[in-house]
């Protein structure tokens, strides 16, 4: 497969586009990820709070694909920060899921009220070195949440899984993570869908001959984010990964550069989830 891969810094390298399985029932996760890699995909994005690891594990063992080609990332639940928990978490996500073993394990939110995330983060670390989960990092941490755990522990997560698309670029926290060797993923990629009509992305989908989801989806990769679009519905699927076969220009780049609004924020701020 020819696919964009980004090299994380522990050394292993990931697929730069992938599936989000957000929202897709556990009855639906099984044909939705067996088309997505039919598709082409190889990556995919759960969660245990997404009640769908056992539907996701069901389609990643549909096709004929071996589970050495597949990269699956699931998230360690807000309720599960500790020393011990995450331990028990992780064997309950991999029984749902049928794997021996995660290529990516993130602590889902700092949760900050709960000030537990320095010493979940070392729990990670010890599960990193059990194998279970081959990479570690974390999703919506802040500067000052990564550079806590930096400095408490020596060890730069992998990947910091944040919300990011035209509307929210979050040029700070990528100034950061490329400082400090940190892979930027962007949930909420196409902006939960509520982008795809704005004028801009609908001129620049026209002059490219595509849509607006593979516009956004392009803007992504030209700018070396991880991404990982959702959809359930087949043709929709393929459609967001046929973004192989042409680039941005400047202009276009210049445009959707300009989209980016301090209030575009669609998700919870980090510092008020828990
Ligand atoms: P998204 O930006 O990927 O948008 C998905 C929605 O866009 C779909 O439900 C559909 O309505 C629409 N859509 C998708 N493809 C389309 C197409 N080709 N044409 C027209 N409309 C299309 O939103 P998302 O699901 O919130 O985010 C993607 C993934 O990110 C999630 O599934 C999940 O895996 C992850 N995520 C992580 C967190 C986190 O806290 N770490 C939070 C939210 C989402």
């Amino acid at each position: 497969d020819s696919q964009p891969t980004l090299t994380l810094n522990d050394g292993r390298v990931m697929p730069q586009l992938g599936l989000g399985v957000w929202q897709t029932p556990d009855s639906l996760a099984a044909p939705v990820v067996g088309a997505a890699l039919e598709a082409g995909y190889r990556l995919v994005d759960t969660a245990a709070i997404y009640g769908n690891e056992a539907g996701v594990g069901r389609g990643l063992r549909s096709t004929g694909i071996t589970a050495r080609s597949l990269f699956v990332t699931t998230k360690l639940w807000n309720d599960s920060h500790g020393t011990e928990a995450p331990v028990a978490a992780l064997d309950h996500s991999l029984s749902r899921l049928g794997l021996p073993a995660v290529d990516l394990y993130l602590i889902h939110w700092p949760t900050p009220a709960r000030a537990r995330y320095v010493e979940t983060w070392r729990a990670l670390i010890a599960l990193r070195e059990t194998g279970k989960a081959r990479s570690i990092g974390v999703s919506n941490f802040t500067t000052p949440q990564l550079a806590q755990l930096i400095e408490e522990t020596g060890v730069v997560p992998a990947v910091n899984q944040i919300e990011l698309h035209p509307r929210f670029q979050q040029r700070e926290l990528r100034a950061f993570h490329e400082e400090h060797g940190i892979v930027t993923q962007s949930w909420s990629p196409l902006g939960q869908g509520k982008l795809l009509d704005h004028p801009v992305l609908v001129e620049i989908a026209r002059k490219h001959e595509r849509t607006a989801a593979q516009i956004v989806i392009r803007w992504h990769l030209d700018l070396g984010l991880g991404v990982i679009p959702k959809s359930a519905t087949p043709h929709r699927i393929r459609e967001n990964i046929a973004v192989f076969d042409f680039r941005l220009d400047e202009a276009d780049k210049a445009r959707i550069a300009g989209l980016d609004d301090p209030r575009g924020r669609l998700g919870p701020h980090p510092d008020d989830f828990n």
